[in-house]
């Protein structure tokens, strides 16, 4: 007994003193889908990671009050396309602190890596991706900005590119290879596939690519060839290829916006992860809670019979510019033209199922906003599942939610980035990435016609201990955002 009071008073001895912490998150509902811990509790964050989570007060130069507030790791995004634009001042405000271009990838990976460098708000990283990859092989591209303006082309009267269209070459797929494995040595985190932008990609292509996957411990982030309601050529076929080539080879292999991906086949693709899951491989899955995708209208989507194979017309297809639907008469025009459309598909059952799905992560495919018009996911993807998924359909509970734009996110990078392993947690020692919201008020504002719309009720962001949203509002001049790297 003597010996517990004298340890209890030493206890008490290394208790903080004053300001001992830099920053102080007080009085929160903590939740760390790790340990299941789901308590009020006081955050401690010294210099960039979690010094303490304690049952008393502590205190800090700096406190936030978290009273009422839910205290949770910083969201992590698989699928943004808006990273290196001012999309992340839009994420940020919907409690992201890591944004990665997992599915288009880049081409070169440093060239992509160092644009962020010391500018960014939140966190960033980007696979080698088998587009551009594709863009530098069979056109010639050497730099990032050439290799863009490709991607954003409209159709050319004199035919599809040779990128795209083109079919598989012994020269091009060497090439292809060598550039895609520079990628991964440049801190690419995988390699992403959009397989039917460019349906002139062989079977055998991707396989080879899926290999090299396998022998660098890179994760595949895979939009399927096939995505449509047609029973031979559609979903199902597009989800077989992809998992046929990630039992083959055994690399780790994610499914890019499940939603899109599966159209009416929800809980069919669902069923084909599980399986392949049950079976020992490491394959799973994301989706965005909207009901309408949105792609480039030069995309190979809508070559051919689109509308037959998606099961949708013209009347479906959105053109953000003017907000006007599609005709058979602009159709034509605007693919000559070239730019994103928004596709208005999916139906509300099947993405209820996905967003409550266990397993089934939650990403954005954030994409840029020219002229204030596009898809509003890249604004409030993640307060929207919090508010509309959680507190109002009730399709899942505020823990698995969290941990669906958390922990998963970052297990699914943890073999080929180590450093994922101190994010998507709150525990001390792990980097002090930080989303406070309120589960009574968050919600999403954007919207299809409006999309510039911050989401509200997530007063405070912090990204490697430093804030970066306070009351809601975006902090100026701190860019704290750090690279997530292969092999780091
Ligand atoms: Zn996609």
């Amino acid at each position: 007994m003597k010996r517990l009071v004298w340890l209890l008073a030493l206890a008490a001895c290394a208790a903080p003193g004053p300001s001992s912490f830099d920053l102080v998150i007080a009085n929160g509902r903590v939740i760390d889908p790790e340990s299941k811990l789901d308590q009020v509790r006081h955050l401690g964050i010294s210099g960039d990671s979690i010094a303490a989570i304690s049952e008393t007060p502590l205190v800090g130069k700096d406190t936030i009050d978290a009273t009422g507030l839910v205290v949770a790791p910083g969201f992590i995004d698989l699928h943004s396309h808006s990273v290196a634009a001012d999309g992340q001042r839009w994420q940020v405000r919907d409690g992201v602190t890591t944004a990665l271009e997992l599915e288009e990838g880049t081409f070169p990976v440093a060239d992509w890596l160092a644009r962020l460098e010391g500018k960014s708000l939140v966190n960033y990283g980007v696979t080698a991706g088998h587009i551009p990859a594709r863009i530098a092989a069979y056109q010639g591209v050497t730099t990032l900005a050439d290799a863009e303006a490709w991607r954003g082309r409209g159709e050319d009267p004199s035919g599809p590119p040779t990128w795209s269209h083109g079919p598989t070459t012994p020269e091009g797929l060497a090439a292809l290879e060598k550039i895609l494995e520079s990628g991964l040595d440049a801190g690419g985190l995988g390699i992403g596939f959009e397989i039917n932008e460019a349906p002139g990609s062989s079977r055998e292509e991707i396989n080879r690519l899926f290999q090299i996957a396998k022998r660098r411990s890179a994760p595949i982030f895979a939009h399927l060839r096939f995505m449509g309601v047609d029973p031979i050529q559609g979903s199902l076929a597009g989800a077989q290829e992809v998992l046929a080539n990630a039992a083959a080879t055994g690399a780790s292999t994610h499914f890019v916006h499940l939603g899109s991906s599966s159209t009416s086949y929800a809980r069919q693709v669902v069923e084909l992860i599980e399986g392949a899951r049950a079976r020992g491989l490491d394959v799973t899955g994301e989706v965005y809670p909207y009901t309408a995708a949105s792609t480039g209208i030069q995309s190979g989507l809508f070559d051919g019979d689109w509308r037959a194979r998606m099961g949708i017309d013209y009347a479906d297809v959105e053109w953000p510019p003017t907000g006007e639907r599609l005709s058979e008469r602009t159709f034509p025009v605007f693919r000559r033209q070239g730019g994103p459309v928004i596709i208005h598909f999916m139906k509300d059952e099947n993405v209820d199922f996905l967003v409550g799905r266990p397993g089934v992560m939650i990403a954005s495919d954030a994409m840029p906003l020219p002229g204030g018009r596009g898809h509003p996911r890249g604004v409030g993807t993640f307060a929207r599942v919090l508010g509309r998924y959680v507190r109002e359909k009730k399709v899942l509970e505020l823990p698995d939610a969290v941990a669906k734009m958390t922990l998963l996110p970052a297990q699914r990078l943890e073999g080929v980035a180590p450093s994922m392993a101190r994010k998507g947690r709150l525990k001390v020692g792990v980097d002090a990435d930080v989303a406070v919201f309120d589960p009574a008020t968050v919600i999403d504002h954007a919207t299809f016609a409006n999309p510039e719309q911050a989401s509200t009720g997530i007063p405070f962001v912090v990204v490697g201990g430093t804030v970066v949203v306070r009351q809601g509002e975006i902090v100026s001049g701190v860019t704290p955002g750090r690279a997530i790297k292969r092999g780091q």
